[in-house]
């Protein structure tokens, strides 16, 4: 016999249980004593092996369970059944030329057999069941009615066991799937948990709009540290009304160039509930969730105070200190830019410098501090006079500047004359009657920056050198 196990045995990989087994056991010594016979078998084929299963307890049975022979080639009575799968009797081996030398005569003398086949469930051949004698036997009509009988019962046992072998597999695997599933619901339930912790401790805003549905189907509870707004009010929200109209139209410009899944980061003013507006740095995702709809995954975080300090120190870079109005490397940079642009437009563009006439009286009469207060009136008095598309800068010590895009000498004469003429007539703190001197020019095709500077500067020379209080236009003389 194969290796026992628990509660079976096994036999060419399938599992029997004892019960069976002790069925079958009674059956072979009902089947051998009723046909009177010597020997009853039940014989199973595995591979190339047949193997006797169960052996009548009959006395003097050569044959016990576990025994094992090659079945092909082996001569055996039991070989023709498998092969033919067709029953056997063999009345008297002796007296027949074709069973007269096969090994179970030759062995033991038994020379009748009456042998069934035994089909799997799938059909296949699973073995026999057969009586064999040492002296001739005339079996009565009944026995192979019985043989049949007891193969029949036999097969319906193998189909019971197969079912319940799936049956078994079946509730493994489902046991199996129902570990995964707790495996998986565990590990889902941590990670939910992760996320939850990560969403409610970060300072950034993250939320979902679904563009399908047009509203939020999602925002973290840090909404309320970002816009004073409950999660409730934020979900009730529509998109365009978190933001101003610009913004909202910077976000739907970078949602419809943007395929699925690329992100971009914007820089939004958006108010908060109290009003107030705030800088916040966007990073959105448009993406297609698994129900085909379009849907923005947004991070917002607060820029305001980064925002706030970046434009103080874009202030402080391009203004003066004393005055407040722009230095003089802004002034460069935007002089440069509109002679550059001039290359390419019909625009005419003029530069007027201005200085104060005899400022240094000022200082050493009344003092420096009174002098720095005197060149503040002098530059908010000279903004007064211009238009706000003029670009005003103090130049120097108290000399200043004024870049007057789309305004042809002329016109800067006359604007100059302006500003000459409201600086004589401003009451000045001190009592203090101040004028001006100021050289002019417009930018002539192929002149540089430098070009510029030095013709205003020459007008503005000649000026002082007429006595000053004057407008001077640069006529190409340099002298
Ligand atoms: P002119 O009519 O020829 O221009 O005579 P001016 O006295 O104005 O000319 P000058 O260049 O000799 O003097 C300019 C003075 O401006 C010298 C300097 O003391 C003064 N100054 C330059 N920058 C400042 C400043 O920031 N504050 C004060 N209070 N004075 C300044
Ligand atoms: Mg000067
Ligand atoms: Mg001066």
């Amino acid at each position: 016999m194969d290796k026992e196990v628990k509660n079976g045995f096994e036999f060419c990989d399938r599992s029997l249980s004892q019960n069976i087994l002790a069925g079958w056991q009674k059956i072979i010594d009902l089947t051998t004593k009723i046909s009177g016979a010597y020997v009853g078998l039940l014989m199973g084929v595995c591979h190339n092996n047949i193997e006797v299963l169960v052996a009548s307890k009959t006395e003097g049975n050569p044959y016990h369970a576990g025994d094992r022979e090659h079945l092909y080639g082996s001569g055996l009575y039991c070989e023709q059944v498998i092969k033919t799968m067709k029953n056997l009797v063999v009345p008297n081996a002796l007296k027949s030329d074709e069973w007269n030398q096969n090994p179970d005569l030759k062995n033991f003398n038994l020379l009748v057999y009456m042998g069934f086949p035994i089909r799997k469930p799938d059909g296949h051949p699973f073995g026999t069941i057969c009586v064999l004698d040492n002296k001739e036997n005339q079996f009565s009509d009944e026995i192979p009615i019985l043989l049949e009988s007891m193969r029949d019962l036999i097969e319906s046992q193998l189909k019971i066991e197969s079912l319940h072998v799936q049956n078994q597999a079946q509730a493994e695997l489902l046991q199996e799937k129902v570990l995964q599933l707790n495996h998986v619901n565990q590990t889902l339930k941590e990670s939910e948990e992760k996320y939850k912790l990560i969403l409610e401790n970060t300072t950034d805003y993250i939320w979902v709009y679904n563009l399908t549905q047009q509203r939020f189907t999602f925002v973290s509870p840090s909404v309320v540290n970002l816009y004073g707004l409950t999660v409730e009010e934020a979900l009730a929200q529509k998109l365009e009304d978190s933001m101003d109209k610009e913004s909202f139209a910077i976000v739907c410009n970078k949602i419809i160039n943007g395929n699925e899944h690329t992100s971009c980061v914007i820089e939004i003013q958006q108010p908060k509930k109290d009003g107030e507006l705030i800088w916040v740095e966007m990073t959105i995702r448009y993406v297609i969730n698994p129900q085909g709809e379009e849907e923005i995954i947004g991070v917002s975080r607060n820029i305001d105070q980064r925002k706030k300090k970046e434009q103080e120190i874009y202030y402080i870079s391009t203004h003066d200190y004393l005055t407040d109005i722009y230095n003089r490397s802004y002034f460069e940079q935007q002089l440069q830019n509109a002679v550059s642009l001039k290359e390419y437009s019909q625009e005419p563009l003029s530069l007027l410098i201005i200085d104060i006439d005899y400022f240094k009286k000022i200082n050493d009469t009344l003092g420096h501090l009174a002098g720095d207060e005197i060149l503040k009136f002098v530059s908010q008095t000279i903004a007064t006079a211009i238009r706000s598309s003029d670009i005003l800068a103090r130049y120097g010590g108290e000399e200043f500047s004024i870049l007057m895009p789309g305004i042809d000498l002329t016109n800067a004469m006359s604007a100059a004359e302006r500003i000459r003429t409201t600086i004589e007539n401003t009451h000045f703190p001190y009592d203090l009657k101040i004028t001006v001197s100021i050289g002019v020019t417009e930018h002539d095709a192929g002149q540089t920056l430098d070009d510029m500077y030095r013709h205003a500067d020459t007008a503005l020379y000649n000026g002082k050198e007429n006595g000053r209080n004057q407008v001077v236009v640069y006529r190409g003389l340099d002298a």
